[in-house]
């Protein structure tokens, strides 16, 4: 068994698994990433390590120095605990429509948590901007600026990709992801097709996001509205900036959450909803390419992370979703 030296060498070298449900319904290999397997339950303990390491370097934070960053909640979580291994301070502005959850692990973990209303970006309110003046005006603080710190997607070049390539044994025909920063996306798309320029990658974007637009006409444009947590872009970030890729979907909230519920019911997996997401486009990137294929996707988090939404009757019909027959107590 595989032995590490410290908490933070837990961090990446994640699982690989066979998703049999979306396998069998397309005739291909369907394969999730395991990143809810990381110590802090997300892709992003990835992005949190690297961004940490690489202020080290640069010699941008002090020993007991704070770390500031803006986040739908993962990457705050990555960071409070890369920052308590290493003896920095955190303060994670968050919007204050996330995951209870995602909040109470803050707080557990001690970060310093400011919560700011749902903002446009363009809005100096929003949980980023605040985020930068708060770093600003906080003694021997670093911005994390996972946004378009590329020190965030170099975890995905060299760990996430290259991961993915071994695991597949330099067979894989696709991968396929959704974007918030657009580490992952970018990071892996050119990982891998340093590797193999023939690995299809798709963007699996959300209702709401501009992304899809952006790759399928060149426009950002938005249509429509999703709940799903940490994903969802506007603009073409500093991460997602040379990113390549090939084809793109646009998945509704209804569609990730039947795979949601499908891989807990059938697969015993427990996800957020950008997994379902991601399975969804993984699903349409299969039939895309046709049977036989071998394709990747990014289980981003755990659905432990929203007990209090995905997984509760009261808060699905508040927001007009539907109710699988297993969430109704009998
Ligand atoms: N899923 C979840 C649950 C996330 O928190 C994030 C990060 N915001 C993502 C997906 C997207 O990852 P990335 O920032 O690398 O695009």
């Amino acid at each position: 068994m595989h032995v590490t030296s410290d908490t933070l060498g837990l961090i990446g070298n994640t699982p690989l698994v066979r998703l049999k449900g979306p396998s069998e319904a397309t005739g291909c290999d369907i394969f999730g990433k395991c990143e809810f397997a990381n110590p802090g339950a997300s892709v992003k303990d990835r992005a949190a390590l690297f961004i940490v390491q690489d202020a080290e370097e640069r010699g941008a934070i002090a020993p007991g120095g704070t770390i500031v960053e803006g986040t739908a909640g993962n990457t705050g979580i990555g960071l409070a605990l890369v920052a308590n291994a290493k003896g920095y301070k955190t303060i994670i502005v968050m919007p204050e429509t996330q995951s209870r959850e995602k909040m109470d692990t803050l707080r557990a973990l001690g970060a310093e948590l400011v919560l700011v209303p749902a903002a446009p970006y363009s809005n100096p309110g929003h949980f980023v901007h605040t985020s930068r003046r708060i770093a600003e005006e906080t003694p021997n603080a670093i911005w994390a600026n996972q946004f378009d710190n590329i020190a965030n997607r170099r975890a995905h070049i060299m760990g996430t990709a290259e991961e993915i390539w071994s695991q597949m044994e330099g067979r894989i025909d696709g991968f396929t992801c959704a974007v918030g920063t657009g580490g992952t996306l970018a990071g892996v798309s050119l990982g891998l097709k340093a590797r193999d320029e023939k690995v299809c990658i798709a963007l699996s974007d959300p209702h709401g996001a501009a992304l899809y637009a952006y790759y399928a006409c060149g426009e950002l444009q938005s249509e429509g509205s999703s709940v799903a947590e940490g994903i969802g872009q506007g603009r073409i970030t500093g991460n997602l900036e040379g990113a390549l890729v090939d084809t793109q979907f646009r998945i509704s909230d209804e569609e990730g959450l039947e795979w949601v519920r499908r891989l807990l019911d059938e697969e015993g997996l427990c996800l957020g909803l950008s997994s379902g997401i991601n399975v969804a486009g993984a699903v349409r990137l299969a039939k895309q390419l046709g049977p036989g294929k071998r394709i990747v996707t990014i289980l981003c988090d755990t659905g432990f992370r929203y007990l209090s939404t995905l997984y509760n009757p009261e808060w699905l019909r508040a927001k007009g979703l539907p109710v699988s027959d297993g969430l109704e107590v009998v």
